[in-house]
């Protein structure tokens, strides 16, 4: 490790080369599940963006991309609140949509923008995560096609930040004393 920034990493968890193999194995099920259907991606600000341009880049059929930023809170109710900071600039009547996320933690965050998109009546609606924290999970939500999981450990790198750092790191590390 040589960057200034790493000093703050505890270990590597997912290595460059990990990583490409986990965009590699989802891409190849969304080329096969979506063959001849031009699937949307929506990919969500700013965690996925490095993920979403690399699953992109993997995918051998035709598809688009938008963006969509939002930002979930617990309020009183159990599954939460959402705000939509940016939304998409298309419709997405009768789309073939896959979300695209970084990780899901509480699940709080894609519950609700699940039930808003459904709202806007796609043809079908599909979540796509590049790792997935499944003993965080309050809300009842699954994605479709999953990169790799991990522990309770707070991650950084290939665009999760810890305070708008980090996102710039090739690998996915865990940050000290989390
Ligand atoms: P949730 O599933 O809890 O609604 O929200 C998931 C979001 O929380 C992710 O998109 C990400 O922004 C943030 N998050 C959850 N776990 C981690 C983590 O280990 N590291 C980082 N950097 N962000 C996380």
């Amino acid at each position: 490790m040589t960057n200034e920034l790493e000093k703050y990493i505890d270990r590597v968890l997912y290595s460059e080369d990990d990583i490409k193999a986990m965009v590699q194995k989802v891409a190849a099920r969304i080329n096969e599940d979506y063959a001849g259907r031009k699937p949307l991606l929506v990919a969500l600000l700013k965690g996925a963006v490095i993920f979403s341009a690399d699953l992109m880049r993997a995918l051998i059929i035709d598809c688009e991309i938008d963006f969509m930023k939002v930002s979930s809170y617990s309020g009183t109710q159990s599954t939460g609140v959402i705000n939509i900071i940016n939304d998409l600039g298309c419709d997405i009547a009768g789309r073939n949509v896959i979300i695209v996320e970084d990780i899901i933690d509480t699940g709080l965050t894609l519950y609700k923008l699940k039930e808003l998109l459904e709202s806007r009546h796609p043809a079908s609606l599909k979540i796509c995560t590049l790792l997935d924290k499944p003993s965080g999970r309050k809300a009842d939500v699954y994605a479709d096609y999953i990169g790799g999981t991990v522990g309770k450990e707070f991650i950084v790198g290939y665009g999760l930040d810890y305070d708008e750092k980090f996102r710039n790191l090739p690998y996915i590390g865990v940050m000290r004393n989390s």
